[in-house]
């Protein structure tokens, strides 16, 4: 195979947008397209994959890997086809996934490449539902939703790479299936073609009662690929000891400063879990509790401390200076002597 242009075209990173991203914040050359070494292969870009997290990678998100100083070529995973070898694994013609980032050719020394089989599935899923999106989707959804038959699972950016194949896969296990997506147009798609149950756009109306009219019993999983106010919205929402999966949180991505409220990014960034606790679910290990503790304290090993005030007159002020946060330690009354 030979190159068909002389010169190799790519798009670089040139500064970091304000807010959302325009054209400007990009630059463009050419370069002479290069000639694999010995070990290496050159590989002609036929597919370049746009994803979301490229936003983040361009304002130097320490959690991505890529770094990008201006005048870089853009970062992104692509489908190529081998142009060039002297790689003994790799021959011309060949289809590839790999990192070539916006540009037309690119080197490789086979690290991290994956060969593809047009005859399996259509190159260019291997960016999308057979590839890192897919993959996002469906094991985002199986092991951290953890989706039962007859759950109502919700799922935002319901129509993108991610969102669809986690709702699909949703389906596939028996769950009920409500995407949230911004347009009518988008909400039929994830209705007819990809088989959800349901779907509400964002746009039109209260999101909060558009899904408590859309999942009456309360929402069981929720794929997070937005944050924000629809995560919000889904929080009003929950049906008992539901899971939520954050994903991503594409609202954010092109702000300068991070939204108001608690941040979840660091919580995708950290694999963190979030769950709610009530006591009243752990009654019944209130003899372990008695057992394990009282031992520790009567070995030494445990302190606590308490707050003591003296009379029941004096509990209402006790009470204020410990919403006041001026208690130290457990806040209690001596109503009377422990010993008559
Ligand atoms: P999509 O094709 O779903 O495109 C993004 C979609 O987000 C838009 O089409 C839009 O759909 C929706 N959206 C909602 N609010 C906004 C907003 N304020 N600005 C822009 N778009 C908005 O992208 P992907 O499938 O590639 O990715 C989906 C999410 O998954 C992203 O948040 C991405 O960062 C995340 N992700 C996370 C990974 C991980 O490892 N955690 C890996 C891969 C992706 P609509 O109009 O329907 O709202």
């Amino acid at each position: 195979m030979t190159p068909v242009s002389d010169r190799n075209h790519r798009i670089t990173f040139q500064r970091t947008p304000q807010g959302l991203p325009v054209p400007e914040d990009f630059g463009a050359d050419t370069t002479p397209i290069p000639t694999p070494g010995p070990g290496q292969f050159l590989s002609r870009t036929v597919y370049l994959s746009l994803d979301p997290y490229y936003r983040n990678v361009m304002k130097g998100s320490q959690i991505y890997a890529e770094r990008l100083k201006p005048g870089d070529t853009m970062v992104g995973e692509t489908v190529a086809q081998i142009v060039e070898s002297r790689h003994t694994d790799f021959r011309a013609g060949e289809f590839v996934l790999v990192k070539n980032g916006w540009q037309e050719y690119a080197l490789s020394a086979g690290q991290g490449v994956r060969k593809l089989d047009p005859a399996v599935a259509p190159v260019s899923t291997a960016l999308g539902v057979l590839g890192m999106p897919g993959l996002t989707g469906y094991t985002g959804l199986i092991y951290l939703g953890e989706p039962k038959p007859g759950e109502t699972v919700v799922v935002s950016a319901a129509t993108g790479a991610v969102g669809s194949t986690a709702g699909q896969v949703a389906r596939l296990v028996g769950a009920r299936v409500v995407g949230i997506a911004g347009s009518d147009e988008k909400c039929e798609y994830a209705v007819r073609e990809l088989g959800f149950d349901a779907c509400v756009n964002y746009r039109k109306g209260d999101l909060v009662q558009l899904l408590k009219a859309a999942c009456p019993a309360g929402i069981d999983v929720y794929f997070d690929n937005v944050g924000g106010d629809t995560l919000a919205a889904v929080l009003r929402n929950l049906a008992l000891h539901a899971r939520i999966v954050l994903c991503g949180m594409i609202e954010s991505y092109s702000m300068d400063k991070p939204p108001p409220g608690p941040f979840l990014g660091p919580v995708v960034g950290a694999r963190a879990t979030m769950r709610g606790l009530v006591v009243y679910d752990h009654l019944h290990r209130m003899d372990e509790l008695v057992r394990v503790v009282g031992a520790w304290i009567r070995a030494d090993k445990f302190r606590y401390r308490e707050d003591m005030t003296d009379g029941l007159a004096n509990a209402p002020s006790a009470f204020c200076r410990l919403m006041q946060g001026r208690n130290f330690g457990k806040t209690l009354v001596r109503v009377s002597a422990e010993h008559s």
